[in-house]
């Protein structure tokens, strides 16, 4: 039989910081941290799945549903083989999924979410400007052009926003995505330790 992993996810538009808050989470014993664009970003680009994420990816768009849930849950499975993420031990912290309200039904069997973090950001242009920044550091083809990011921001909009209202409100959490990453991730902790305690022992005895 399969678990249903205990989960947060990190939800927000690109840009919005929830790679960055991941990946802090991710380092705190206990909690284990998952980008879904991460993983899809290091599919080797020959692969037919590589290939496939390039060409949705660079046109802003998001990759097929159920091709997205199959390889997120293939490397999930593989994490929990290799003991990197033990589903027992910790919280997993998901980003980047699920991206619209079909992924979110697929996932219904693997996840039980326990709480959503919605890094919001009011200010679009701030946001465009953290993503142009970031493309000049890092070789992204989503964030290289303007009018690419413009598409993801529209699919984020359209397809992403209304899986916040497939789950229910009581377990949204609304955290200001401008505030310093300090300041977001002391928000952000304010929500999910509690939940980690309530789930799991304290991972270090
Ligand atoms: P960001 O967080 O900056 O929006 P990601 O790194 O999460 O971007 O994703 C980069 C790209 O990877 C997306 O634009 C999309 O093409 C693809 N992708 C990532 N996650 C998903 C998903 N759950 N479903 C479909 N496509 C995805």
């Amino acid at each position: 039989m399969s678990v249903r992993y205990q989960t947060v996810l990190l939800f927000g538009a690109p840009g919005s910081g929830k790679g960055t808050q991941g990946k802090i989470l991710g380092n705190v014993p206990g909690f284990y941290h998952l980008s879904c664009g991460e993983v899809f970003r290091n599919l080797d680009t020959g692969s037919e799945l590589g290939k496939v994420f390039i060409e949705y990816s660079s046109k802003g768009l998001l990759v097929p549903d159920d091709a997205t849930v199959k390889m997120w849950h293939q490397n999930m499975h593989a994490r929990t083989v290799l003991g990197t993420y033990k589903p027992n031990v910790d919280l997993l912290v998901l980003d980047g999924i699920p991206r619209n309200v079909a992924q979110a039904k697929l996932l219904e069997k693997h996840l039980n979410v326990l709480q959503i973090i919605h890094l919001v950001c009011r200010d679009k242009e701030d946001m465009i400007l953290r993503l142009r920044k970031r493309a000049l550091k890092e070789n992204r083809v989503d964030d290289a052009k303007e009018e690419v990011i413009r598409k993801r921001w529209d699919v984020y909009e359209q397809e992403t926003f209304p899986v916040l209202e497939y789950y229910p409100k009581t377990i949204v959490k609304e955290v200001d995505a401008t505030g310093s990453p300090a300041k977001v991730l002391q928000h952000i902790l304010e929500a999910v330790v509690p939940i980690q305690e309530s789930h799991f022992k304290n991972p270090l005895r």
